[in-house]
């Protein structure tokens, strides 16, 4: 009943899909999840769908009569692929329609649905038996998205459980169908996962046409790669024959200023009209989309590169021949050519992303600059060089710290393997890879890891929640976290606060998980938002993330005590002269920073991020020095603050993601007042709530402190069980730390106290069993 125009039909069988129609429906037929694995460009995301609509899913009155549900871990392939069907489906165009979380076209005649994959989790929530739908496609599996992971999961459960309803009652339930598709072969954790499916479903593969890519891989590593990239693109377009450039960079923003810079280089005639459209941001906000790790700003300036570069190095590495460049340009082009070049990210207007999918102006050579969306889920025809950058953006996960943060970082090999494999799809192609193959062998992983293991627990737990999901621990994931880890994440989300005494998540837990960073910090972050705490709480969680950047004594090799050891002066007395005086400048530092309030480390550490604010950029590294501060956890927490300033509006305003953008001024804050320094140490308290110590004599009137005993041997408890699987001659108590603001004041420190770690020291105590220390925030009362 399909009519599709003629060269749409031709283009369909030249598909490596078309031919496995029969193969792949009959699969389907007999089992209720297949898994489909195909090369990038083979057709699944476009052809599948069609195979089970032509054979009857979606259609009125019938066995199979809901939605086929297709799911897209980003945005733009939602829209796009939907786009694409509709159109090779003629006739019957109007049945496809998509869903992202802000935009949509699905009517009541529908039977295609395109979605992002948070659409469809969503969607379970009300619906959880998903009775709208026949049949699910979970695209791009092998990308391991969070979202696909916990998706995956839910409907391993779904199915059986649809199977029993239709037993039972046929008439009122149908069977419900899942196919997973993967760009990769590497499919194990689904298909050989018992918990998941207890029945190994079928694997399909599908057999591409791929033409040879000659991979060459630069000498040594650049690590200015924007200028790399430009360079290799310029000298492409310059010397080889036709075929469009593909370029992977990881972000807007330096996709616009490649952009520019190209087509600026290679400018088309002043008389061949308006070729660029203006592009407008797609306005989107975190309330109204699942926000993709790729739209997140990384660095306030991203957007204010550099654009007049000097090229003067060109010359020079001209002589110096480069692999990948025997060929010569064809009789009827120049190096002088018009590039016609198109950015490709997702918060590109749809209908600026589909142009690359048209034939350039005539006369000129296509050049897409794109973001991972072209990795996998959108192959661009025509591509015969690929330019890759090795990088993308990602999530990361500080193990030590707990936080979570957006990283530029390498690419793993089945990545690198994924794009150079972008140029073979109409004839042989090349790849310049503009990093070291020693690099690409030493520091590349052989896959990336799945996303839910670069998260800490909690988020994934209180995302699940979010969701509805209560029972955790049985959950059925691809690549399962330990029970104990899961178990201690649900505690700590009850004792923030975002779960029930049923561990059902609570409207403020809902909150909380709109934001990502660690749950402590977000719970944090929304309630700092009182008396215009909201900055400070930014820094602090920042710099809690990043890591203390105060240098110890230690670090500076002038312990006190070495200083009083003189009767083994072997050292002249100049040497000692010259280290009382660092060590006292060391200690009017910190007593500068620790002037906002005597018990509290959170603020010293608050004063000292916020005082290099207000010093020039270029005086920075010297104030850090004279300051004895980290430069290296100074900047990066610098590069923190801006993220997160950044990820606050996007979700506290409703400006646009484009529109949030963060300026270095922005950073500048004054010091807090005396009200605002006890309503931070109360945030900060919030956030630690399971981390609470109390003086031993406070609860034992045996134990005496009296001003002799030194700080950092006074004992303290833990209000939680400090250590999981305590050993019976352990030392029930924790001490404090000696680089405590507590130890420095010589005062007896506070009753309560909450910290942010707790770690074993290096020395033993009396009995010979390890000390425990616990690094304070601050005092509660
Ligand atoms: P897979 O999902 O296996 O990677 P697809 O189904 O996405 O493959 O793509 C199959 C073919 O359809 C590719 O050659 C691709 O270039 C083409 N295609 C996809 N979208 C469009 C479009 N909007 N316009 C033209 N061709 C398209
Ligand atoms: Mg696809």
């Amino acid at each position: 009943e399909v009519e599709r125009s003629e060269d749409i039909q031709a283009a369909r069988i030249q598909l490596p899909v078309y031919g496995e129609e029969y193969k792949i429906m009959d699969a389907i037929h007999n089992n209720d999840c297949v898994i489909i694995c195909g090369e990038t460009g083979s057709g699944k995301t476009t052809q599948v769908p069609q195979f089970l609509f032509e054979s009857g899913y979606g259609s009125k009155n019938s066995e199979t009569a809901g939605m086929i549900g297709i799911t897209e871990p980003r945005r733009v392939a939602a829209v796009s692929m939907s786009n694409r069907v509709c159109k090779e489906m003629g006739n019957c165009g109007d049945r496809v329609g998509y869903q992202i979380r802000f935009d949509g076209n699905v009517k009541k005649q529908t039977a295609l649905k395109f979605m992002t994959d948070g659409v469809l989790l969503r969607e379970m929530m009300s619906d959880f038996l998903l009775t709208n739908y026949s049949a699910i496609i979970i695209d791009e599996a092998h990308e391991r998205s969070v979202n696909t992971d916990i998706l995956i999961g839910m409907l391993s459960r779904i199915l059986r459980l649809r199977r029993q309803y239709h037993q039972k009652d046929p008439a009122q339930y149908k069977v419900l169908k899942l196919v997973v598709m993967s760009a990769t072969l590497r499919v194990s954790d689904f298909s050989e996962n018992k918990v998941l499916f207890p029945v190994v479903p079928p694997v399909l593969k599908v057999d591409a046409r791929q033409y040879p890519v000659s991979v060459h891989f630069n000498r040594r590593t650049v690590f200015n790669y924007m200028e790399e990239a430009f360079r290799k693109t310029c000298k492409i377009h310059r010397r080889l024959p036709k075929g469009a450039i593909l370029v992977f960079l990881t972000g807007k923003a330096e996709i616009n200023t490649m952009v520019k810079r190209l087509r600026k280089e290679y400018p088309f005639p002043k008389d061949a009209g308006q070729i660029y459209n203006e592009v407008p941001d797609v306005l989107v906000n975190s309330k109204n989309a699942d926000v993709e790790v790729e739209e997140i700003e990384l660095d306030a300036n991203e957007e204010e590169m550099v654009d007049d570069y000097e090229d003067n190095e060109e010359e020079e590495e001209e002589k110096e021949e480069e692999e990948g460049f025997e060929e010569t340009l064809e009789e009827d082009q120049t190096a002088e050519d018009p590039l016609y070049v198109l950015p490709l990210y997702s918060l590109l207007p749809t209908k600026e992303q589909m142009r690359v999918f048209e034939e350039p102006p005539q006369g000129s050579r296509l050049c897409v600059v794109a973001t991972n969306v072209a990795e996998t889920s959108l192959t661009i025809p025509g591509v015969r060089y690929v330019v890759d950058s090795g990088r993308s953006k990602e999530r990361k996960f500080n193990e030590d710290t707990g936080a979570q943060l957006f990283e530029v970082g390498w690419i793993s090999k089945a990545s690198a393997d994924q794009r150079s494999g972008r140029a073979g799809r109409t004839g042989p192609g090349h790849c310049y890879r503009i990093y070291s193959s020693a690099l690409f062998e030493s520091d590349f992983l052989q896959f990336s890891r799945p996303e839910i293991l670069r998260m800490p627990v909690e988020s994934v737990v209180l995302t699940m929640k979010s969701m509805g999901i209560d029972n955790i621990v049985n959950f059925p994931f691809p690549t399962p976290p330990s029970r104990h880890i899961l178990d201690k994440a649900e505690k700590l989300l009850h004792y923030l606060g975002a779960l029930d005494d049923e561990k059902r998540i609570t409207e403020f837990g809902k909150k909380m998980s709109l934001f990502p960073v660690s749950p402590r910090f977000s719970k944090m972050l929304l309630i700092g938002n009182q008396q215009k705490c909201l900055p400070y709480v930014i820094v602090l969680v920042s710099a809690l993330s990043v890591g203390d950047p105060f240098l110890s004594e230690f670090d500076l090799g002038i312990k006190m005590h070495e200083l009083k050891e003189e009767d083994e002066v072997v050292e002249d007395q100049i040497q000692i002269e010259r280290r009382r005086q660092i060590l006292s400048k060391f200690n009017k530092s910190r007593e500068m920073f620790g002037s906002l309030d005597k018990f509290s480390d959170s603020l010293r550490l608050l004063f000292a991020v916020c005082s290099s604010d207000h010093v020039g950029a270029q005086q920075r590294d010297e104030f850090y020095r004279q300051n004895f501060l980290s430069s290296k956890l100074m900047n990066e927490i610098r590069k923190l603050r801006k993220q997160l300033t950044y990820i606050v509006r996007i979700n506290t305003s409703r400006d646009s993601l484009a529109a949030s953008r963060v300026k270095e001024g922005d950073l500048k804050l004054d010091k807090p007042n005396g009200k605002q320094v006890q309503a931070i140490k109360q945030m900060v308290a919030s956030g630690f709530i399971d981390q609470i110590a109390v003086r031993a004599d406070v609860i034992n009137s045996e134990l005496k402190v009296t001003s002799n005993t030194r700080i950092i041997n006074i004992p303290y408890l833990t209000l939680f069980p400090s250590v999981d699987h305590p050993k019976e001659d352990d030392d029930p108590f924790v001490y404090i730390h000696p680089s405590s603001i507590l130890v420095q004041s010589g005062e007896v420190p506070p009753d309560y106290l909450v910290y942010q770690t707790l770690q074993f020291s290096s020395e033993a105590s009396k009995n010979g069993s390890r000390k425990l220390r616990i690094k304070p925030l601050n005092d509660i009362k």
